[in-house]
């Protein structure tokens, strides 16, 4: 396994678009790297210039200690696994794992040997002579996950493998993937537009915006700080409250006389918007203290838990989240207050994060 650098990374595709402006990645000897972004932002561009199945204009990539610029993708020891499986429909599942191998002139038992190491980490032992159209989507993404695997490859590159499963398999997918990265110690990287799998799955995630980095962390740090409004506005569910506020007297306060705490090292005459997660406000009753006015205006139910919909005279309506056992109609007179811990600040002009 190998680590994977691209610096400066730059990709005009010859119709004059620029689908990645400038990325630099680093990514760890045996960690599982996600990109996420929304649809366009380069994440696929990226990852194909990695593989070597797109020329970048400019930049490098380096995977392990080689500059893989001029290789062609079969010399960069890599292997790909994308949203459709791209099976043999006439070859036996031992048959579709084995090609790859045959096609590299590996002696037979090796051959044999492999397969079965991969048919028994991919738990595809009882499918091996079946063919592709007499399995289902997730056993056919298994075959195509242990056909990737018989290869051990020096890093693994995956572009949105589990789009076409459904909620259910995606997630058991999702826990197979990280079991088996952790258990080979693969480098991975892993490209999707879904958050939930980015921070279920990612040891770090990179978040792509217009085909730049907009921030790379732990799915924690980029959950707890987003660099930028656009990751503010991109990370959770609900997302982030964004907030005007102003700094008088030590104290934020934010539209609708809403105080919160403020962060050290606040910047002055400058526009500025705090950002607070649903979970770090409340809805109380009216005049609680410490709350301000404010009224439903819709309740989404979710069994574990309650998503408000408040206007509190703000620009824009805020969510709050709830325990499902605080129960307030829609159109009902409530309170609001902040009791999360220090919001993060963003600067409106520059959109990014100050303090
Ligand atoms: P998605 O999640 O929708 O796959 P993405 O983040 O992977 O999006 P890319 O596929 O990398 O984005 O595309 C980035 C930009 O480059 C988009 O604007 C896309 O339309 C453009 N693009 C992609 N391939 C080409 C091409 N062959 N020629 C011209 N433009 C392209």
């Amino acid at each position: 396994m190998a680590g994977i650098e691209v610096t400066a990374l730059h990709k005009r595709y010859p119709d004059g678009t620029v689908a990645v402006e400038h990325v630099d990645l680093s990514i760890g000897h045996g960690e599982l790297f996600v990109m996420l972004g929304p649809s366009g932002c380069g994440k696929t561009t990226t990852l194909r210039a990695i593989a070597g199945l797109e020329r970048q204009t400019t930049g490098d990539i380096r995977i392990g200690d080689t500059l893989v610029n001029d290789l062609p993708p079969a010399e960069r020891d890599i292997a790909m696994v994308f949203q459709f499986y791209a099976l043999y429909p006439h070859l036996k599942i031992r048959d579709n794992l084995a090609f790859p191998l045959r096609a590299e002139g590996l002696p037979k038992p090796e051959v044999h040997e492999r397969v079965n190491e991969a048919a028994r980490l991919m738990q595809l032992g009882p499918l091996l002579d079946r063919r592709p159209r007499q399995l289902s989507g997730g056993e056919q993404q298994r075959v195509a996950l242990a056909r990737a695997l018989v290869r051990r490859p020096r890093a693994f590159l995956m572009d949105e493998p589990l789009t076409n499963l459904d909620a259910e398999l995606r997630a058991d997918m999702r826990t197979e993937i990280k079991h088996l990265q952790g258990e080979l110690g693969a480098t991975m990287v892993y490209v999707t537009h879904d958050q939930v799998e980015a921070m279920s799955l990612g040891h770090r995630i990179a978040i792509l915006n217009k085909g730049r980095v907009e921030q790379i962390g732990t799915p924690l740090e980029v959950y707890d700080r987003p660099a930028s409004l656009f990751c503010a506005a991109f990370i959770g569910s609900p997302p982030m409250n964004l907030i005007e506020v102003e700094v008088a007297d030590g104290k934020l306060r934010g539209e609708g006389g809403l105080v919160l705490p403020p962060p050290p090292g606040l910047p002055r005459d400058r526009r500025l918007v705090a950002g607070v997660r649903p979970e770090a406000l409340e809805v109380t009753a009216p005049e609680a203290e410490g709350s301000i006015p404010a009224r439903v205006v819709s309740v989404e139910w979710l069994g574990d838990e309650i998503i408000y919909v408040v206007d509190h005279g703000g620009q824009r309506d805020v969510r709050v989240r709830m325990p499902p056992t605080v129960r307030f109609a829609a159109e009902a007179k409530v309170g609001l207050r902040h009791t999360g811990g220090t919001p993060t600040v963003y600067d409106v002009s520059t959109e990014e994060l100050v303090a």
